[in-house]
């Protein structure tokens, strides 16, 4: 029979994985404290995580968390924002990047390459 991954399952690895992280990449000059992890439900597949500078809050959609690598690569993605500065988030956007083109998108996809290292890390 296939083990299907619970939402605690989820919760589980990813308060194990964003400790490493924190401790691999330090804390954020923009924010009073290291963020606060919210595991959520969606109704859409298309999104994985996403961090919200104004509650500090990095989410992560466990329903669309199809291996460790993926959920990995998501706390790592979502950590280079809480890193990253708010207000040059909003105004790289104002001189017209997009989503694909956004440096700290592309910043924070390039990290993400670092996953296996933080899997070792934590192994
Ligand atoms: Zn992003």
């Amino acid at each position: 029979m296939e083990k299907k991954v619970t939402k605690q399952d989820i919760a589980e690895l990813t308060s194990k994985y964003i400790e490493v992280v924190e401790r691999y990449y330090g804390e954020s000059n923009h924010q009073e404290t290291t963020p606060y992890v919210c595991i959520a439900d969606c109704d859409f597949d298309d999104i994985k995580g996403e961090y919200c500078h104004l509650f500090n809050e990095i989410i992560v959609y466990w329903e669309n968390i199809c291996s460790l690598e993926e959920l990995i690569r998501v706390i790592v993605h979502e950590y280079q924002h809480y890193l990253q500065s708010p207000s040059w988030m909003t105004r790289y956007y104002k001189m017209g990047h997009s989503y694909n083109s956004h440096p700290y998108e592309v910043a924070a996809y390039a990290e993400e390459e670092n996953w296996k290292k933080i899997w070792e890390i934590a192994a």
